[in-house]
Protein backbone atom coordinates (compact mmCIF):
# COMPACT_ATOMS: atom_id res chain seq x y z
CA UNK A 1 0.00 0.00 0.00
CA UNK A 2 1.04 3.31 -0.74
CA UNK A 3 0.01 4.52 2.58
CA UNK A 4 0.97 3.34 6.53
CA UNK A 5 -2.52 4.16 8.08
CA UNK A 6 -5.62 5.07 6.88
CA UNK A 7 -7.26 8.49 7.81
CA UNK A 8 -9.58 7.08 10.24
CA UNK A 9 -7.47 5.12 12.71
CA UNK A 10 -4.51 7.36 14.29
CA UNK A 11 -5.10 8.26 18.36
CA UNK A 12 -2.70 9.16 21.20
CA UNK A 13 -1.50 5.74 21.08
CA UNK A 14 -0.07 6.62 17.89
CA UNK A 15 2.39 9.64 18.95
CA UNK A 16 5.79 10.10 17.63
CA UNK A 17 5.31 7.24 15.62
CA UNK A 18 5.99 8.03 11.56
CA UNK A 19 3.31 7.24 9.52
CA UNK A 20 2.11 7.78 5.11
CA UNK A 21 -1.37 8.92 4.91
CA UNK A 22 -3.31 8.86 1.35
CA UNK A 23 -6.21 10.66 0.38
CA UNK A 24 -7.91 13.63 -0.58
CA UNK A 25 -8.17 16.89 0.42
CA UNK A 26 -11.18 18.04 2.17
CA UNK A 27 -10.32 21.88 3.24
CA UNK A 28 -7.30 23.59 4.25
CA UNK A 29 -6.89 26.52 6.47
CA UNK A 30 -4.03 29.31 6.41
CA UNK A 31 -3.14 30.65 9.57
CA UNK A 32 -0.33 32.66 8.25
CA UNK A 33 2.59 30.27 10.53
CA UNK A 34 0.84 27.53 10.00
CA UNK A 35 -1.03 25.53 6.93
CA UNK A 36 -3.48 22.84 8.48
CA UNK A 37 -5.05 20.36 5.93
CA UNK A 38 -7.58 17.92 6.39
CA UNK A 39 -7.04 14.68 4.93
CA UNK A 40 -10.01 12.65 3.94
CA UNK A 41 -10.54 9.10 3.16
CA UNK A 42 -13.29 6.38 3.44
CA UNK A 43 -12.52 5.45 6.88
CA UNK A 44 -12.26 9.26 8.09
CA UNK A 45 -10.28 12.78 8.37
CA UNK A 46 -6.70 13.19 9.85
CA UNK A 47 -5.45 16.92 10.57
CA UNK A 48 -2.45 17.63 8.97
CA UNK A 49 -0.16 20.60 10.02
CA UNK A 50 2.62 22.44 7.76
CA UNK A 51 4.95 24.76 9.69
CA UNK A 52 6.00 28.10 7.66
CA UNK A 53 8.74 28.19 10.30
CA UNK A 54 10.41 24.34 10.10
CA UNK A 55 10.05 24.06 6.32
CA UNK A 56 8.84 26.91 4.69
CA UNK A 57 9.33 25.49 1.12
CA UNK A 58 6.74 22.08 2.20
CA UNK A 59 4.40 24.78 3.64
CA UNK A 60 4.31 27.18 0.63
CA UNK A 61 3.91 24.09 -1.61
CA UNK A 62 0.78 22.56 0.82
CA UNK A 63 -1.09 26.73 0.92
CA UNK A 64 -1.22 26.00 -3.18
CA UNK A 65 -3.54 22.56 -2.77
CA UNK A 66 -6.59 22.79 -3.89
CA UNK A 67 -9.58 20.61 -2.59
CA UNK A 68 -9.94 17.19 -3.75
CA UNK A 69 -6.59 17.17 -4.53
CA UNK A 70 -5.33 13.36 -4.17
CA UNK A 71 -1.97 13.54 -2.21
CA UNK A 72 0.10 11.25 0.07
CA UNK A 73 1.82 12.81 2.81
CA UNK A 74 4.35 11.77 5.40
CA UNK A 75 5.05 12.80 8.72
CA UNK A 76 5.22 12.34 12.54
CA UNK A 77 1.84 11.94 14.91
CA UNK A 78 1.46 14.32 17.13
CA UNK A 79 -0.65 15.65 20.43
CA UNK A 80 -3.06 18.33 19.23
CA UNK A 81 -3.06 21.06 21.70
CA UNK A 82 -6.42 22.00 20.21
CA UNK A 83 -8.73 18.31 20.71
CA UNK A 84 -11.70 17.87 18.54
CA UNK A 85 -13.46 15.21 20.89
CA UNK A 86 -16.20 15.08 17.91
CA UNK A 87 -13.69 13.19 15.63
CA UNK A 88 -11.92 9.82 16.35
CA UNK A 89 -8.67 11.13 15.19
CA UNK A 90 -9.06 14.02 17.01
CA UNK A 91 -6.34 13.67 19.56
CA UNK A 92 -3.70 13.99 16.93
CA UNK A 93 -2.44 15.73 14.01
CA UNK A 94 0.41 14.66 11.83
CA UNK A 95 3.73 17.23 11.56
CA UNK A 96 3.99 16.85 7.67
CA UNK A 97 7.37 16.40 6.54
CA UNK A 98 6.98 15.60 2.73
CA UNK A 99 4.06 15.06 0.49
CA UNK A 100 3.62 14.31 -2.93
CA UNK A 101 0.81 15.08 -4.94
CA UNK A 102 -0.92 11.69 -6.36
CA UNK A 103 -3.62 13.77 -8.82
CA UNK A 104 -4.83 17.38 -8.99
CA UNK A 105 -8.81 18.10 -8.85
CA UNK A 106 -10.65 20.28 -10.66
CA UNK A 107 -12.86 22.84 -8.24
CA UNK A 108 -15.73 20.45 -7.02
CA UNK A 109 -19.07 21.50 -8.72
CA UNK A 110 -20.39 21.40 -5.01
CA UNK A 111 -18.95 20.45 -1.50
CA UNK A 112 -18.13 17.42 -0.55
CA UNK A 113 -19.88 18.16 2.91
CA UNK A 114 -22.53 15.92 5.36
CA UNK A 115 -24.46 19.26 4.48
CA UNK A 116 -23.90 20.01 0.71
CA UNK A 117 -24.99 23.00 -1.15
CA UNK A 118 -25.31 20.66 -4.35
CA UNK A 119 -28.75 20.16 -5.98
CA UNK A 120 -30.54 16.76 -6.27
CA UNK A 121 -29.66 16.92 -10.57
CA UNK A 122 -26.19 18.19 -10.06
CA UNK A 123 -25.21 15.44 -7.22
CA UNK A 124 -26.89 12.58 -9.14
CA UNK A 125 -24.72 14.20 -12.49
CA UNK A 126 -21.34 13.95 -10.35
CA UNK A 127 -22.63 10.65 -8.58
CA UNK A 128 -18.86 9.72 -7.64
CA UNK A 129 -18.38 12.77 -5.64
CA UNK A 130 -21.86 12.37 -4.15
CA UNK A 131 -20.32 9.21 -2.91
CA UNK A 132 -17.30 10.52 -1.24
CA UNK A 133 -19.57 12.52 1.11
CA UNK A 134 -20.36 11.18 4.45
CA UNK A 135 -23.95 10.29 4.76
CA UNK A 136 -23.91 8.53 1.14
CA UNK A 137 -20.91 6.77 2.44
CA UNK A 138 -22.77 5.45 5.30
CA UNK A 139 -25.76 4.27 3.61
CA UNK A 140 -23.72 2.43 1.12
CA UNK A 141 -22.00 0.67 4.43
CA UNK A 142 -25.34 -0.26 5.96
CA UNK A 143 -26.32 -1.85 2.82
CA UNK A 144 -22.83 -4.26 2.82
CA UNK A 145 -23.24 -5.02 6.44
CA UNK A 146 -26.94 -5.94 5.56
CA UNK A 147 -26.31 -7.94 2.26
CA UNK A 148 -23.56 -9.74 4.47
CA UNK A 149 -26.07 -10.68 7.60
CA UNK A 150 -28.45 -12.36 5.23
CA UNK A 151 -25.93 -14.03 3.83
CA UNK A 152 -24.55 -15.35 6.72
CA UNK A 153 -28.06 -16.08 8.01
CA UNK A 154 -29.01 -18.08 5.49
CA UNK A 155 -26.11 -19.98 4.69
CA UNK A 156 -26.44 -21.34 8.14
CA UNK A 157 -29.60 -22.18 7.21
CA UNK A 158 -28.54 -24.23 4.60
CA UNK A 159 -29.45 -22.18 1.73
CA UNK A 160 -27.25 -22.10 -1.71
CA UNK A 161 -26.65 -19.09 -3.21
CA UNK A 162 -27.37 -19.97 -7.30
CA UNK A 163 -27.47 -17.24 -10.13
CA UNK A 164 -30.04 -17.06 -12.75
CA UNK A 165 -30.32 -15.59 -15.76
CA UNK A 166 -30.88 -11.92 -16.77
CA UNK A 167 -31.69 -12.70 -20.46
CA UNK A 168 -34.86 -14.44 -20.21
CA UNK A 169 -38.01 -14.39 -22.01
CA UNK A 170 -41.23 -11.72 -22.12
CA UNK A 171 -44.13 -12.77 -20.31
CA UNK A 172 -47.51 -10.56 -19.74
CA UNK A 173 -48.46 -11.26 -16.78
CA UNK A 174 -47.31 -8.75 -13.84
CA UNK A 175 -45.51 -5.70 -14.57
CA UNK A 176 -44.30 -4.94 -18.46
CA UNK A 177 -40.71 -6.02 -19.25
CA UNK A 178 -37.53 -4.66 -20.27
CA UNK A 179 -36.66 -5.84 -23.40
CA UNK A 180 -33.53 -6.93 -25.12
CA UNK A 181 -33.51 -7.21 -28.94
CA UNK A 182 -31.55 -10.06 -30.24
CA UNK A 183 -28.26 -9.37 -32.96
CA UNK A 184 -28.14 -13.22 -34.11
CA UNK A 185 -32.10 -14.00 -33.84
CA UNK A 186 -33.49 -10.86 -35.93
CA UNK A 187 -36.83 -9.85 -34.67
CA UNK A 188 -36.81 -11.99 -31.49
CA UNK A 189 -36.05 -10.10 -27.95
CA UNK A 190 -35.17 -11.45 -24.52
CA UNK A 191 -36.42 -9.85 -21.66
CA UNK A 192 -35.22 -8.80 -18.46
CA UNK A 193 -36.36 -10.71 -15.20
CA UNK A 194 -39.10 -8.82 -13.14
CA UNK A 195 -38.16 -11.60 -10.74
CA UNK A 196 -36.30 -15.05 -10.93
CA UNK A 197 -39.84 -16.36 -10.19
CA UNK A 198 -40.02 -19.79 -12.44
CA UNK A 199 -36.15 -20.30 -12.16
CA UNK A 200 -36.35 -20.33 -8.36
CA UNK A 201 -39.33 -23.25 -8.73
CA UNK A 202 -37.36 -24.91 -11.46
CA UNK A 203 -34.29 -25.36 -9.35
CA UNK A 204 -36.66 -26.83 -6.41
CA UNK A 205 -37.76 -29.30 -9.10
CA UNK A 206 -34.07 -30.13 -9.80
CA UNK A 207 -34.41 -30.89 -6.26
CA UNK A 208 -31.66 -27.70 -4.98
CA UNK A 209 -34.62 -27.45 -1.66
CA UNK A 210 -33.09 -24.27 -0.70
CA UNK A 211 -32.15 -21.39 -2.94
CA UNK A 212 -31.69 -17.22 -2.23
CA UNK A 213 -29.81 -14.78 -4.32
CA UNK A 214 -29.65 -11.25 -3.96
CA UNK A 215 -30.69 -10.81 -7.23
CA UNK A 216 -31.04 -7.52 -9.65
CA UNK A 217 -34.56 -7.33 -10.99
CA UNK A 218 -36.09 -4.80 -13.37
CA UNK A 219 -39.57 -3.63 -13.96
CA UNK A 220 -40.69 -0.88 -16.80
CA UNK A 221 -43.10 0.31 -14.35
CA UNK A 222 -44.63 3.57 -15.05
CA UNK A 223 -42.45 6.00 -12.27
CA UNK A 224 -43.63 7.10 -8.90
CA UNK A 225 -41.45 8.55 -6.42
CA UNK A 226 -38.94 6.65 -4.98
CA UNK A 227 -39.57 3.29 -7.32
CA UNK A 228 -36.42 2.31 -9.83
CA UNK A 229 -36.63 0.27 -12.81
CA UNK A 230 -33.84 -1.56 -11.44
CA UNK A 231 -33.93 -2.91 -7.74
CA UNK A 232 -32.64 -5.94 -5.52
CA UNK A 233 -34.22 -8.63 -3.73
CA UNK A 234 -33.32 -10.88 -1.15
CA UNK A 235 -35.21 -14.19 -3.42
CA UNK A 236 -35.73 -17.06 -1.96
CA UNK A 237 -37.47 -20.57 -2.24
CA UNK A 238 -37.67 -24.07 -0.47
CA UNK A 239 -39.29 -27.20 -0.88
CA UNK A 240 -41.25 -29.46 1.45
CA UNK A 241 -42.06 -26.70 3.77
CA UNK A 242 -45.50 -25.42 4.88
CA UNK A 243 -46.12 -21.68 5.11
CA UNK A 244 -45.39 -21.69 8.80
CA UNK A 245 -42.06 -23.22 8.06
CA UNK A 246 -41.30 -20.09 5.73
CA UNK A 247 -42.63 -17.31 8.05
CA UNK A 248 -40.63 -18.63 10.72
CA UNK A 249 -37.37 -18.79 8.56
CA UNK A 250 -38.02 -15.30 7.54
CA UNK A 251 -38.76 -14.12 10.32
CA UNK A 252 -36.01 -15.48 11.69
CA UNK A 253 -33.60 -13.84 9.22
CA UNK A 254 -35.63 -10.59 9.84
CA UNK A 255 -34.65 -10.61 13.72
CA UNK A 256 -31.12 -11.55 12.63
CA UNK A 257 -31.06 -8.41 10.50
CA UNK A 258 -32.54 -6.25 13.51
CA UNK A 259 -29.87 -7.79 15.78
CA UNK A 260 -26.87 -7.70 14.02
CA UNK A 261 -26.96 -4.56 12.47
CA UNK A 262 -28.97 -2.78 14.73
CA UNK A 263 -28.30 -4.04 17.83
CA UNK A 264 -32.22 -4.29 18.07
CA UNK A 265 -33.91 -7.39 20.09
CA UNK A 266 -37.33 -7.68 17.99
CA UNK A 267 -39.80 -9.86 20.64
CA UNK A 268 -42.88 -10.21 18.90
CA UNK A 269 -43.66 -11.02 15.08
CA UNK A 270 -47.70 -10.88 14.74
CA UNK A 271 -49.64 -12.34 12.11
CA UNK A 272 -52.60 -10.91 10.91
CA UNK A 273 -55.02 -11.80 7.99
CA UNK A 274 -55.35 -9.45 5.39
CA UNK A 275 -59.33 -9.37 5.72
CA UNK A 276 -58.06 -8.41 9.79
CA UNK A 277 -55.52 -5.70 8.43
CA UNK A 278 -58.53 -4.21 5.86
CA UNK A 279 -61.22 -4.24 8.33
CA UNK A 280 -58.87 -3.15 11.34
CA UNK A 281 -56.59 -0.74 9.44
CA UNK A 282 -57.79 -0.14 5.93
CA UNK A 283 -54.50 -1.41 4.74
CA UNK A 284 -52.86 -4.61 3.95
CA UNK A 285 -49.67 -2.72 4.89
CA UNK A 286 -50.33 -1.91 8.61
CA UNK A 287 -48.28 0.64 10.30
CA UNK A 288 -48.67 -1.07 13.76
CA UNK A 289 -45.74 1.09 15.77
CA UNK A 290 -49.35 2.68 17.30
CA UNK A 291 -53.04 1.35 17.81
CA UNK A 292 -55.65 3.30 16.72
CA UNK A 293 -57.36 0.41 14.87
CA UNK A 294 -60.85 1.33 13.33
CA UNK A 295 -63.80 0.51 15.15
CA UNK A 296 -67.13 0.28 13.00
CA UNK A 297 -69.65 1.88 14.16
CA UNK A 298 -72.66 0.76 11.61
CA UNK A 299 -75.04 -0.81 14.14
CA UNK A 300 -74.75 2.45 16.42
CA UNK A 301 -74.36 5.13 13.43
CA UNK A 302 -77.31 4.17 10.90
CA UNK A 303 -81.09 4.75 10.91
CA UNK A 304 -81.13 7.49 13.24
CA UNK A 305 -81.67 10.16 10.65
CA UNK A 306 -78.64 11.36 9.53
CA UNK A 307 -78.82 10.92 6.00
CA UNK A 308 -75.30 10.68 5.25
CA UNK A 309 -74.55 7.42 7.66
CA UNK A 310 -77.78 6.00 6.53
CA UNK A 311 -76.91 5.83 2.99
CA UNK A 312 -73.39 4.43 4.08
CA UNK A 313 -72.59 0.98 3.76
CA UNK A 314 -69.72 1.40 6.06
CA UNK A 315 -69.74 4.10 8.99
CA UNK A 316 -66.26 3.49 10.53
CA UNK A 317 -64.03 5.57 13.21
CA UNK A 318 -61.05 5.74 15.05
CA UNK A 319 -59.71 7.47 18.32
CA UNK A 320 -57.29 10.17 18.72
CA UNK A 321 -56.14 10.41 22.17
CA UNK A 322 -55.81 13.27 23.53
CA UNK A 323 -56.73 15.11 20.76
CA UNK A 324 -60.12 16.40 22.25
CA UNK A 325 -59.18 20.14 22.50
CA UNK A 326 -58.37 19.84 18.88
CA UNK A 327 -59.41 23.65 17.88
CA UNK A 328 -61.73 24.98 15.25
CA UNK A 329 -59.28 25.53 12.57
CA UNK A 330 -57.53 22.01 13.36
CA UNK A 331 -60.57 20.14 12.44
CA UNK A 332 -61.01 22.14 9.69
CA UNK A 333 -57.60 21.29 8.51
CA UNK A 334 -58.66 17.62 9.27
CA UNK A 335 -61.71 17.68 6.99
CA UNK A 336 -59.60 19.24 4.05
CA UNK A 337 -56.88 16.22 4.71
CA UNK A 338 -59.91 13.64 4.07
CA UNK A 339 -61.49 15.58 1.21
CA UNK A 340 -57.95 16.08 -1.09
CA UNK A 341 -59.15 13.85 -4.06
CA UNK A 342 -56.25 11.52 -3.67
CA UNK A 343 -57.98 10.67 -0.16
CA UNK A 344 -61.46 10.91 -1.14
CA UNK A 345 -63.79 10.91 1.57
CA UNK A 346 -66.96 13.64 1.36
CA UNK A 347 -66.83 14.92 4.34
CA UNK A 348 -65.10 14.11 8.26
CA UNK A 349 -67.83 13.33 11.57
CA UNK A 350 -65.83 14.64 14.49
CA UNK A 351 -67.10 13.90 18.28
CA UNK A 352 -64.95 15.87 20.83
CA UNK A 353 -64.98 13.66 24.18
CA UNK A 354 -64.52 16.97 26.53
CA UNK A 355 -62.58 16.62 29.94
CA UNK A 356 -66.20 17.23 31.93
CA UNK A 357 -67.48 14.14 29.90
CA UNK A 358 -70.02 15.79 27.80
CA UNK A 359 -69.95 15.53 24.28
CA UNK A 360 -69.91 18.10 21.20
CA UNK A 361 -69.25 16.71 17.78
CA UNK A 362 -70.07 17.40 14.14
CA UNK A 363 -73.67 15.66 14.14
CA UNK A 364 -75.14 16.65 17.95
CA UNK A 365 -78.57 17.27 15.43
CA UNK A 366 -78.89 13.58 15.05
CA UNK A 367 -76.92 12.09 18.26
CA UNK A 368 -77.74 12.59 21.84
CA UNK A 369 -75.19 12.76 24.76
CA UNK A 370 -76.59 8.99 25.28
CA UNK A 371 -75.82 7.95 21.75
CA UNK A 372 -72.26 9.76 21.66
CA UNK A 373 -71.36 8.13 24.65
CA UNK A 374 -71.97 4.46 23.29
CA UNK A 375 -69.72 5.26 20.48
CA UNK A 376 -67.04 6.48 22.85
CA UNK A 377 -67.61 3.12 25.04
CA UNK A 378 -67.01 1.13 21.49
CA UNK A 379 -63.82 3.23 20.26
CA UNK A 380 -62.70 2.96 23.71
CA UNK A 381 -62.12 6.81 24.19
CA UNK A 382 -61.67 8.54 27.15
CA UNK A 383 -62.34 12.95 28.46
CA UNK A 384 -59.91 14.37 26.46
CA UNK A 385 -59.87 12.34 23.11
CA UNK A 386 -61.22 12.82 19.75
CA UNK A 387 -63.53 10.36 17.72
CA UNK A 388 -62.89 10.72 14.22
CA UNK A 389 -65.60 8.96 11.74
CA UNK A 390 -66.23 8.60 7.77
CA UNK A 391 -68.53 7.30 6.15
CA UNK A 392 -69.23 5.91 2.62
CA UNK A 393 -68.18 2.85 0.34
CA UNK A 394 -66.99 0.22 2.60
CA UNK A 395 -62.89 0.02 0.33
CA UNK A 396 -62.95 3.67 -0.33
CA UNK A 397 -64.14 4.31 3.17
CA UNK A 398 -61.43 2.30 4.84
CA UNK A 399 -58.76 3.43 2.47
CA UNK A 400 -59.41 6.82 3.78
CA UNK A 401 -59.70 6.06 7.22
CA UNK A 402 -56.42 4.53 6.41
CA UNK A 403 -54.98 7.29 5.14
CA UNK A 404 -57.06 9.72 8.09
CA UNK A 405 -55.15 7.20 10.76
CA UNK A 406 -51.27 8.02 9.63
CA UNK A 407 -52.10 11.92 9.56
CA UNK A 408 -53.11 11.57 13.11
CA UNK A 409 -50.02 9.19 14.28
CA UNK A 410 -47.74 11.71 12.37
CA UNK A 411 -48.96 14.17 14.35
CA UNK A 412 -49.35 12.67 17.51
CA UNK A 413 -45.36 11.66 16.44
CA UNK A 414 -46.47 8.01 17.13
CA UNK A 415 -44.53 6.94 14.07
CA UNK A 416 -40.59 6.98 15.48
CA UNK A 417 -38.33 6.11 12.68
CA UNK A 418 -36.18 4.19 15.71
CA UNK A 419 -39.48 1.79 16.41
CA UNK A 420 -39.32 -1.21 14.43
CA UNK A 421 -42.86 -3.39 14.58
CA UNK A 422 -42.44 -5.77 11.79
CA UNK A 423 -45.66 -8.39 10.88
CA UNK A 424 -46.96 -10.82 8.40
CA UNK A 425 -50.03 -10.52 6.87
CA UNK A 426 -51.35 -13.85 5.96
CA UNK A 427 -54.11 -15.06 3.80
CA UNK A 428 -54.52 -13.23 0.97
CA UNK A 429 -57.33 -13.12 -1.69
CA UNK A 430 -55.87 -15.38 -5.10
CA UNK A 431 -57.73 -12.92 -7.43
CA UNK A 432 -58.72 -9.41 -7.94
CA UNK A 433 -61.06 -8.43 -10.23
CA UNK A 434 -59.59 -5.94 -12.60
CA UNK A 435 -62.03 -3.45 -14.03
CA UNK A 436 -60.06 -2.40 -17.15
CA UNK A 437 -59.27 -5.36 -18.55
CA UNK A 438 -62.49 -7.22 -17.08
CA UNK A 439 -61.04 -10.17 -15.57
CA UNK A 440 -59.15 -11.56 -12.58
CA UNK A 441 -55.55 -11.08 -12.26
CA UNK A 442 -53.81 -13.08 -9.57
CA UNK A 443 -53.14 -10.53 -6.65
CA UNK A 444 -49.48 -12.26 -6.00
CA UNK A 445 -48.76 -14.34 -9.21
CA UNK A 446 -49.89 -16.74 -10.60
CA UNK A 447 -47.89 -19.81 -9.21
CA UNK A 448 -49.78 -18.85 -5.93
CA UNK A 449 -51.33 -21.84 -4.76
CA UNK A 450 -54.96 -21.33 -3.44
CA UNK A 451 -55.24 -22.37 -0.10
CA UNK A 452 -56.59 -26.44 -0.40
CA UNK A 453 -59.87 -25.86 1.26
CA UNK A 454 -61.37 -23.02 -0.98
CA UNK A 455 -59.85 -24.97 -4.31
CA UNK A 456 -63.51 -25.42 -5.18
CA UNK A 457 -64.37 -22.21 -5.51
CA UNK A 458 -61.95 -21.49 -8.08
CA UNK A 459 -64.62 -22.02 -10.86
CA UNK A 460 -67.90 -21.27 -8.93
CA UNK A 461 -66.85 -17.94 -6.72
CA UNK A 462 -63.27 -16.79 -7.61
CA UNK A 463 -62.76 -14.07 -5.53
CA UNK A 464 -63.52 -16.34 -2.54
CA UNK A 465 -60.41 -18.23 -2.86
CA UNK A 466 -58.29 -17.36 -0.51
CA UNK A 467 -54.00 -18.12 -1.04
CA UNK A 468 -51.11 -19.04 0.40
CA UNK A 469 -49.70 -15.99 0.12
CA UNK A 470 -47.75 -13.92 2.91
CA UNK A 471 -46.44 -10.14 3.36
CA UNK A 472 -43.92 -8.97 5.33
CA UNK A 473 -44.66 -5.67 6.93
CA UNK A 474 -42.49 -3.21 9.16
CA UNK A 475 -43.69 -0.04 10.25
CA UNK A 476 -46.33 0.37 7.12
CA UNK A 477 -43.90 -0.71 4.48
CA UNK A 478 -44.58 -3.78 2.72
CA UNK A 479 -40.79 -5.47 2.60
CA UNK A 480 -41.46 -8.40 1.03
CA UNK A 481 -44.15 -11.13 -0.09
CA UNK A 482 -44.16 -14.88 -1.39
CA UNK A 483 -46.60 -17.35 -1.82
CA UNK A 484 -46.77 -21.66 -1.73
CA UNK A 485 -46.33 -22.05 -5.04
CA UNK A 486 -49.02 -24.71 -7.19
CA UNK A 487 -46.71 -27.89 -7.89
CA UNK A 488 -49.04 -29.78 -9.79
CA UNK A 489 -49.74 -29.22 -13.14
CA UNK A 490 -53.43 -29.81 -13.54
CA UNK A 491 -53.83 -26.92 -10.44
CA UNK A 492 -51.80 -24.90 -12.98
CA UNK A 493 -53.49 -25.26 -16.02
CA UNK A 494 -56.74 -24.25 -14.08
CA UNK A 495 -55.23 -20.92 -12.36
CA UNK A 496 -53.96 -19.82 -16.11
CA UNK A 497 -57.43 -20.59 -17.23
CA UNK A 498 -58.94 -18.62 -14.52
CA UNK A 499 -56.56 -15.37 -15.80
CA UNK A 500 -58.21 -16.12 -18.89
CA UNK A 501 -55.12 -17.56 -21.00
CA UNK A 502 -56.24 -20.28 -23.56
CA UNK A 503 -54.05 -23.49 -23.12
CA UNK A 504 -51.91 -22.44 -26.05
CA UNK A 505 -51.43 -18.94 -24.76
CA UNK A 506 -50.05 -21.27 -21.35
CA UNK A 507 -48.26 -23.77 -22.98
CA UNK A 508 -46.56 -21.25 -24.96
CA UNK A 509 -45.34 -18.69 -22.33
CA UNK A 510 -45.43 -21.20 -19.47
CA UNK A 511 -44.93 -24.38 -20.88
CA UNK A 512 -41.71 -25.11 -19.92
CA UNK A 513 -42.80 -24.95 -16.47
CA UNK A 514 -45.40 -27.15 -16.52
CA UNK A 515 -43.49 -29.85 -18.22
CA UNK A 516 -41.24 -29.57 -15.34
CA UNK A 517 -44.31 -30.48 -13.17
CA UNK A 518 -44.70 -33.33 -14.78
CA UNK A 519 -40.97 -34.61 -13.73
CA UNK A 520 -41.23 -34.90 -9.69
CA UNK A 521 -42.20 -31.45 -8.55
CA UNK A 522 -41.90 -31.01 -4.72
CA UNK A 523 -43.88 -29.23 -2.51
CA UNK A 524 -42.40 -25.85 -2.52
CA UNK A 525 -42.86 -22.11 -1.76
CA UNK A 526 -40.91 -18.93 -1.35
CA UNK A 527 -40.64 -14.83 -0.39
CA UNK A 528 -39.02 -12.34 -2.11
CA UNK A 529 -37.63 -9.10 0.24
CA UNK A 530 -36.93 -5.58 -1.50
CA UNK A 531 -33.38 -5.19 -0.39
CA UNK A 532 -33.33 -1.38 -1.24
CA UNK A 533 -36.24 -0.89 0.54
CA UNK A 534 -35.08 -2.97 4.24
CA UNK A 535 -31.89 -1.02 3.59
CA UNK A 536 -33.69 2.28 3.37
CA UNK A 537 -35.77 1.18 6.29
CA UNK A 538 -33.07 0.29 8.46
CA UNK A 539 -31.44 3.60 7.67
CA UNK A 540 -34.52 5.55 8.73
CA UNK A 541 -35.24 7.09 5.16
CA UNK A 542 -37.86 6.25 2.96
CA UNK A 543 -35.83 7.03 0.09
CA UNK A 544 -34.42 3.85 -1.69
CA UNK A 545 -32.53 6.06 -4.12
CA UNK A 546 -30.37 7.05 -1.49
CA UNK A 547 -29.11 3.37 -0.60
CA UNK A 548 -28.20 2.78 -4.33
CA UNK A 549 -25.03 3.48 -5.50
CA UNK A 550 -25.93 4.47 -8.72
CA UNK A 551 -29.74 4.74 -8.77
CA UNK A 552 -31.82 6.52 -11.85
CA UNK A 553 -33.18 9.68 -11.18
CA UNK A 554 -37.68 10.11 -10.86
CA UNK A 555 -37.72 10.18 -14.46
CA UNK A 556 -36.10 6.56 -15.04
CA UNK A 557 -32.71 8.37 -16.36
CA UNK A 558 -29.03 7.78 -15.33
CA UNK A 559 -27.98 10.93 -15.60
CA UNK A 560 -24.30 11.06 -14.78
CA UNK A 561 -23.90 8.51 -17.81
CA UNK A 562 -26.99 9.91 -19.57
CA UNK A 563 -29.53 6.87 -20.32
CA UNK A 564 -31.02 6.04 -22.08
CA UNK A 565 -29.88 6.99 -25.19
CA UNK A 566 -30.00 6.73 -29.12
CA UNK A 567 -28.03 4.23 -30.63
CA UNK A 568 -25.89 4.45 -34.03
CA UNK A 569 -27.47 3.44 -37.47
CA UNK A 570 -25.55 0.31 -37.46
CA UNK A 571 -26.15 -1.09 -34.58
CA UNK A 572 -30.18 -0.55 -35.03
CA UNK A 573 -29.43 -2.27 -38.81
CA UNK A 574 -27.11 -5.27 -37.09
CA UNK A 575 -30.40 -5.46 -34.79
CA UNK A 576 -32.80 -5.00 -37.74
CA UNK A 577 -34.67 -2.43 -35.79
CA UNK A 578 -36.41 0.58 -37.67
CA UNK A 579 -37.10 3.79 -35.38
CA UNK A 580 -40.30 4.92 -36.56
CA UNK A 581 -40.71 8.85 -35.55
N1 LIG B 1 -41.34 -13.35 -7.15
C1 LIG B 1 -42.19 -12.69 -6.21
C2 LIG B 1 -42.02 -11.19 -6.33
O1 LIG B 1 -41.06 -10.73 -6.92
C3 LIG B 1 -41.91 -13.05 -4.81
C4 LIG B 1 -42.16 -14.49 -4.51
O2 LIG B 1 -43.31 -14.96 -4.68
O3 LIG B 1 -41.24 -15.16 -4.07
O4 LIG B 1 -42.82 -10.44 -5.83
Amino acid sequence: MLRSHTCGELNINNIGQEVTLTGWVQKSRDLGGMTFIDLRDRYGITQLVFNMELDPGLCGKARKLGREYVIKVTGKVAERSNKNPKMPTGDIEIIAESFDILNESKTPPFTIEDKTDGGDELRMKYRYLDLRRNPVKRNLELRHKISIETRKYLDSEQFFEIETPFLIKSTPEGARDFVVPSRMHSGQFYALPQSPQTFKQLLMVAGYDRYFQLVRCFRDEDLRADRQPEFTQIDCEMSFVTQEDILNTFEGLAKHLFKTVKGIDIEEFPRISYDDAMRLYGSDKPDIRFGMEFVELNDLAKEKGFVVFDKAELVVGINAPGCGNYSRKQLDKLTDFVRKPQIGAQGLVYVKYNEDSTFKSSVDKFFDQEALKTWAAKLGAKPGDLMLVLAGATDKTRKALNELRLEMGNRLELRGKDVFKPLWVVDFPLLEWDEDSERWHAMHHPFTSPKPEDIGYMETDPGKVRANAYDMVINGVEIGGGSIRIHNKDLQKRMFTLLGFSDEEAQDQFGFLMNAFEYGAPPHGGIALGFDRLVALFGGSDSIRDYIAFPKNNAGRDVMIDSPSGISQEQLDELGLKIVE
